[in-house]
């Protein structure tokens, strides 16, 4: 068994971000990843522009340039690989973490691979990994996604995107501009507020227009190979259809943090519980960092406002002398 003095679970921007803290003040660390580098990132849609621009994205004082002012996915990639190795980071990849157990004053850390003790313990799991399901009859179907990666396999064909919020939108509007026919189906009665400024009136227009279809108001009931149920505020509907790309969102793993002895509030999002002032959970010792904070808050955290949870993570740590 390795012993180590801080275990960091999740190789994300902050997940990197605290390796690098820890680095930087001597403590023995390693990063525990279950998929490749930023695997979350890697997941994302392959086209996909960051919201951010490159300097709000940048850890460990390592410059992000990229071609334009907001980067693209690939360049984020090619940026976070770069941190890595000018910091020569502890990364272990595709090791996924199944367990984390605390007895007496150490961490049980237990891999698919190895175990590992630690005197503390950092989740930086992120949220991508469990999409909220429609949970309707056919959605095990393999015309049904829940991650959406490129437009051309949509090219010609009847498309459902499900949700309004900026994933969902992003896709319409790519999907569209690459042939496909594409009806929205959105519970809401418009599209959310959230979505990005500059975004938002190209998709509004669209639907007004009539190149996208939107059903407001309205959800998916059924799902068959060739045809999408939806009630809408006038009756049911029968669409025919090929794709349905459920963009409606994904959730912490909330079950996990529950084994390790976190709790968390009676509110709406499930906030877990954790000390605004150094990031440590309820569990002593146990920390949270990144957008795995906000809960069901998925637009609360994002890698430009957390970054700095390292710091405040690697600081309270010393501080505390939990690890010497
Ligand atoms: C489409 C999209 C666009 C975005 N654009 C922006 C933007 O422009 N600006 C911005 O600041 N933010 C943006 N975000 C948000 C930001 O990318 C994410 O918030 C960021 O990846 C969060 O970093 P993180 O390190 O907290 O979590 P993640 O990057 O999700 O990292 C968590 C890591 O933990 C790993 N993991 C999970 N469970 C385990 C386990 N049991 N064992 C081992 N490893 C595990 C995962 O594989 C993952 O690599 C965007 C998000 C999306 C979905």
């Amino acid at each position: 068994m390795e012993g180590k003095d801080l275990v960091i679970i999740g190789a994300g921007p902050i997940g990197l971000a605290c390796g690098i803290e820890a680095q930087k003040a001597g403590l023995s660390y390693i990063i525990l990843e279950k998929g490749c580098l930023v695997n979350s990132i890697y997941h994302y849609p392959l086209n996909m522009t960051f919201f951010s621009t490159s300097e709000r994205l940048e850890i460990g004082n390592v410059p992000f340039i990229s071609s334009s002012p907001k980067p693209t996915r690939s360049e984020a990639l090619e940026y976070y690989r770069r941190v890595c190795t000018s910091w020569k980071l502890n990364v272990k990849l595709y090791e996924k973490v199944e367990a984390v157990k605390k007895e007496d004053r150490l961490f049980l850390i237990k891999t698919a691979k190895y175990n590992y003790q630690a005197k503390a313990v950092i989740l930086a799991l992120g949220f991508y990994d469990l999409p909220y399901l429609l949970d309707v009859e056919g959605e095990a179907l393999p015309k049904v996604k829940h991650y959406y990666d490129e437009p051309h396999p949509y090219f010609g064909q009847k498309v459902a995107v499900i949700g309004a919020a900026n994933s969902a939108v992003d896709v319409a509007l790519e999907t569209w501009r690459k042939g496909a026919e594409v009806t929205m189906i959105i519970r809401e009665s418009s599209i959310r507020e959230s979505v990005k400024y500059w975004v938002k009136p190209d998709i509004e227009n669209r639907i007004k227009e009539g190149s996208i279809k939107a059903f407001f108001d309205s959800e998916v009931i059924r799902i068959t190979p060739g045809t999408i149920e939806i009630s809408t505020p006038v009756g049911n509907e029968i669409l025919e259809n090929d794709f349905v790309l459920a963009m409606t969102g994904y959730q912490p793993p909330f079950d996990f943090m529950k084994s390790m002895g976190i709790t968390f509030h009676d509110d709406e999002y499930n906030t877990p519980v954790y000390d605004e002032e150094t990031m440590e959970s309820n569990v002593t010792g146990l920390y949270l960092g990144g957008v795995v904070c906000g809960g069901l808050k998925t637009n609360k955290w994002f890698i430009e406002n957390s970054r700095v949870h390292a710091e405040i993570i690697i600081s309270d740590l010393q501080r505390k002398m939990v690890v010497k």
